[in-house]
């Protein structure tokens, strides 16, 4: 059997009917990363030893009738999320040396759910970046084509998703980093509401706008990850205390009467025509579903991309201040002084995006500046919030492309930070508006996977993944498997 080509569910029910053992499983897919993870670069450590007494336990687990849906299947998680007693470097020098004393809830959860961690995934430093180029382990290749981008920043969760290296894996996303990715690598991954997944543990670049989530290949199989990630957890302030559904109990629900809105504006200039035509095409499946779809506007959404590069660095600048060298994380040599120590700690330990995020973000909050920009971003942010709040008074679900473009070729965008900002043009205002948003597989551009994006109102996860669900039941886009890979 090729068990690296099963999905959570089909690993699930396998490891329920005793067709394979989890130590098994983990032993066939720990090879496969050994085999051809040198190509991808997708893993940042494989926890082998751990892997293997974790699948052993949920064989004992199962043995003695103690295992739930997700004891003994594989899954990674980004290298964001603290891990007790493994490195947890978030891609960058300054935590390359850091072994973590704690494990973040999300972690904590798939542990105390009897899932076996393979390891953690590279993405970009800090999560910043929408290529997974500024890791310090080096750029991951997407499989769907080793000379492109996977996206980013949790690349590293989409490329070993997509390469059948993992069934599953974790992401984060404050700007797209779930979902842009996920279109890149034709996956299926969710950014939930802001609040249901814990970021205790999950280290913070903008903390008004991470949030943990799936990366997988179906919508089944997030809706079940998902049933594990969330929850309210007392050490999250903003973790919202609210009981979480039975996302996969609701999957199949008839879509007969559902709204579908079209924003004008995620339709036009500098939309590639593929990746607009592959949309169109998944919206002709949503209304023989039963879908009624009819154009909106979200007419503050050219806006989006520059709040959020005011309001993420602004976070980032002070989230970042905790790296100094003195309590843990990388120290550059014999300091001088203390401010040596400050200054050389921190231009060694980051790199170059890191850094322009701090100097931007420190800019829009200074004395003189803070009202102009920090505060006008603030003030952007609610307008773009009331355009969705205005939009779901009229439709369900918001439909349009996750990313304008398929993966583009390495190197090309990074001369250019605008361009790179604007990989994400599609997805940022879900994060500035705190909404969930999925992206799922809709075709191809030549080549390269295709993404469409679900955006729904708060709390709206159970409809998003059911809508999902029922296009991936008449399709097969997110059954593909990338060349080389099967
Ligand atoms: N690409 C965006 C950025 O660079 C979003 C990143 C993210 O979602 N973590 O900030």
């Amino acid at each position: 059997m090729s068990l690296h080509r099963l999905g959570v569910r089909q690993l699930a029910d396998a490891l329920a009917r005793g067709e394979c053992s989890s130590v098994e499983l983990t032993q066939a897919l720990l090879a496969r990363i050994r085999r051809l993870d040198g190509d991808f670069n997708s893993f940042i450590t494989v926890t082998e030893e751990q892997a293997l007494d974790q699948a052993a336990e949920a064989d004992r687990r199962r043995a003695a009738g103690e295992a739930g849906p997700l004891t003994g299947v594989p899954i990674a998680h980004k290298d964001i999320f603290c891990t007790d007693g493994v490195r947890t470097s978030c891609a960058s020098r300054m935590l390359d040396n850091f072994i973590a004393p704690y494990d973040a809830t999300v972690v904590q959860r798939f542990k105390a759910a009897g899932a076996v961690m393979l390891g953690k995934t590279n993405m970009d430093e800090f999560a910043m970046g929408s290529s997974n180029e500024t890791s310090y382990y080096g750029p991951v290749r997407n499989p769907w084509d080793r000379e492109r981008v996977p996206g980013g920043s949790s690349g590293g969760s989409a490329a070993a998703v997509a390469a059948r290296l993992v069934p599953a894996a974790t992401g984060t996303d404050t700007g797209g980093s779930i979902r842009q990715p996920a279109a890149l690598c034709g996956l299926t991954g969710v950014k939930p509401t802001y609040g249901r997944v814990s970021r205790y543990g999950m280290i913070a670049f903008a903390s008004s706008l991470d949030q943990g989530g799936p990366l997988c290949r179906s919508a089944e199989d997030a809706a079940l990850i998902l049933e594990v990630m969330a929850g309210f957890d007392p050490r999250d302030s903003t973790s919202v205390d609210r009981p979480v559904p039975r996302y996969s109990a609701t999957l199949g629900d008839s879509l007969e009467g559902l709204e579908i809105g079209l924003p004008q504006e995620y339709f036009g200039d500098g939309l590639e025509p593929a990746v607009a035509a592959a949309v169109e095409q998944a919206v002709r499946v949503f209304e023989r579903l039963g879908a009624r779809v009819r154009q909106i506007r979200l007419p503050n959404t050219a806006l989006a991309v520059p709040t959020y590069y005011v309001v993420a660095p602004a976070e980032c600048s002070s989230n970042l201040s905790r790296y100094d060298g003195v309590r843990f994380g990388y120290r550059c040599r014999d300091p001088e002084d203390l401010m040596d120590l400050y200054k050389r700690t921190r231009g060694e330990g980051f790199g170059a995006e890191v850094k322009r995020r701090i100097m931007v973000g420190t800019y829009v909050l200074s004395a003189g500046y803070y009202d102009a920009y920090y505060l006008k971003a603030q003030k952007l942010r609610r307008l773009i919030s009331a355009d969705f709040q205005a939009a779901f008074a009229e439709v369900d679900v918001i439909l349009g492309p996750t990313s304008p473009t398929p993966a583009f070729p390495l190197g090309a965008r990074l001369e250019d930070p605008i361009q790179m900002y604007l990989s994400d043009i599609y997805t940022i205002a879900a994060n500035l508006a705190g909404l969930p948003a999925l992206s799922i597989p809709c075709g191809f551009a030549g080549h390269l996977p295709v993404g469409l994006q679900l955006i729904g109102d708060y709390f709206s996860e159970g409809r998003l993944l059911n809508a999902a669900h029922r296009y991936q039941q008449e399709t097969d886009w997110h059954e593909r498997i990338p060349p080389g890979c099967e």
